[in-house]
């Protein structure tokens, strides 16, 4: 049997975000990191994402990208399909959002479908098709500021219009209080008219779970992980999904390894806290910059730690002495040199029995996750809201928890090794 829903993300961590997502909901999810090859075997699931690191990609190529997910998803007899994107529509105005909807929209004959990015669990919401982030529309919130993708409007049909080829219709809220029937019969008279797009209002989790089972027969929902809570049930109503069931924690021996790259508040606190009581290392950025062979000594070092007790490793710093380093050797180049001994670390730490693994930052994961040569990942149980652990797929033994920085109370570490020991 083939697989039941396929998603397109278009950044790796909002993957692992949906991925959690419907996992919480009952279905099997597999993650896969890029588009699989013929050789990436995703085993008997309902659902998987597929993680793309489009968002910041030219337009030809986020589409070119997306429709190949597409493809192979088809392949794997998914039903439906959900575009993932950031709950914050990050974007520029010739972004890739609208293109790769368009193209997916085309290819699968969708009618009209579902814009709505929606995450009211981090305060973002939809009202009269405007997103607002807490208190403040979008055009007001911190991401008026954001280095890459400024949102100087918080119209989603706006936004939405000015990248794509299609009109751009609106659900609005009290439609969606009417319940599941009245958002449907909207999104029909919508598509009649001609409309490619429907923004749908949304304030909370109750609104997101109607919105989803309107989309019973959508072939194509695009928006955030929220949008999709109430896509699994539409299959378990059909008879195509079990009873929701926990996720189990994989089952996988070995030593437990944390590395910490992200500087962050919470990270240093997680810091903080585990120094208390296990072996701990910092990784010097100096030292790598004069061509000492850091990974090595590192290496060594963990493994001559006693067996039973996680490792940690960080270059974590506060912000001055990251500054100090950043102007010494630069920004990039400080955080490459640090990621390329993080990915080392790990690859060569796994080969030596480490089999649990916890990194801490989104850039240090996606290092970790290339040096590993991961290319799958079965999603298990969340360990804190957004952070599940999960599984290699065609890897060495390997659990891997990958948190972008500021997740995670100030216990996180600990409490990660607790799910799986
Ligand atoms: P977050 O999820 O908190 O943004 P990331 O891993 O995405 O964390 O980003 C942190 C960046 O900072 C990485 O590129 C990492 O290599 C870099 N970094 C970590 N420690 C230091 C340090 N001591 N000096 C300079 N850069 C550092």
């Amino acid at each position: 049997m083939g697989i039941l829903l396929g998603a397109i993300a278009d950044d790796f961590t909002g993957a692992t975000d949906l991925a959690n997502t419907l996992v919480k909901e009952g279905m099997r999810v597999v993650q896969t990191i890029g588009v699989p090859d013929a050789a990436t075997a995703t085993g008997d699931v309902d659902a998987v994402v597929v993680a793309l690191k489009s968002r910041s990609a030219q337009v030809v190529d986020a589409v070119s990208q997306s429709l190949e997910a597409l493809r192979w998803l088809q392949a794997q007899g998914a039903e439906q399909i959900v575009f993932k994107y950031c709950s914050t529509f990050d974007s520029t105005p010739d972004g890739n959002i609208g293109p790769v909807a368009d193209a997916v929209r085309a290819e699968l004959g969708a009618g009209c479908a579902i814009v709505c990015p929606a995450f009211p669990d981090t305060s973002r919401t939809i009202y009269k098709g405007h997103l607002f982030v807490g208190e403040l529309p979008l055009h007001e919130s911190s991401m008026k500021d954001h280095p890459l993708t400024p949102m100087r409007d918080s119209s989603l049909i706006r936004l939405m219009k000015a990248q794509s080829d299609a009109e751009v219709g609106l659900v609005p809220l009290q439609t969606v209080r009417d319940g599941a029937d009245a958002v449907r019969n909207a999104i029909k008279s919508l598509a009649v008219e001609g409309i490619g797009y429907a923004v749908v209002d949304a304030l909370d989790d109750a609104d997101l779970r109607v919105i989803g089972t309107a989309a019973r027969d959508h072939p194509l929902i695009t928006g955030g992980s929220g949008v999709a809570t109430g896509l699994p049930q539409n299959f378990r109503s059909r008879g195509l999904l079990g009873a929701p069931a926990k996720a189990c924690a994989p089952v996988v021996a070995g030593r437990e390894l944390v590395l910490a790259g992200s500087c962050s508040a919470a990270t240093r606190g997680q810091i903080a806290r585990a120094k208390e009581t296990w072996p701990t290392r910092k990784i010097v950025v100096d030292r790598i910059a004069a061509g000492d062979d850091v990974v090595g000594d590192l290496a060594n070092w963990a493994l001559g730690q006693h067996d039973e007790a996680p490792v940690l490793i960080y270059a974590s710093a506060d912000p001055e002495e990251v500054r100090q380093v950043q102007a010494i050797y630069g920004v990039e180049k400080a955080g490459a040199m640090v990621e390329e001994v993080m990915g080392a670390l790990a690859a060569r730490l796994n080969r030596a029995g480490f089999g649990r693994l916890v990194v801490a930052g989104g850039e240090t994961s996606g290092a970790v996750v290339s040096a590993l040569g991961v290319n799958a990942l079965r999603i298990g149980p969340e360990i804190a809201p957004g952070v599940p652990w999960s599984e290699g797929i065609g890897t060495l033994p390997l659990a891997l928890a990958l948190k972008s920085g500021n997740f995670g109370g100030p216990d996180f570490f600990e409490e990660a090794f607790e799910v799986v020991r």
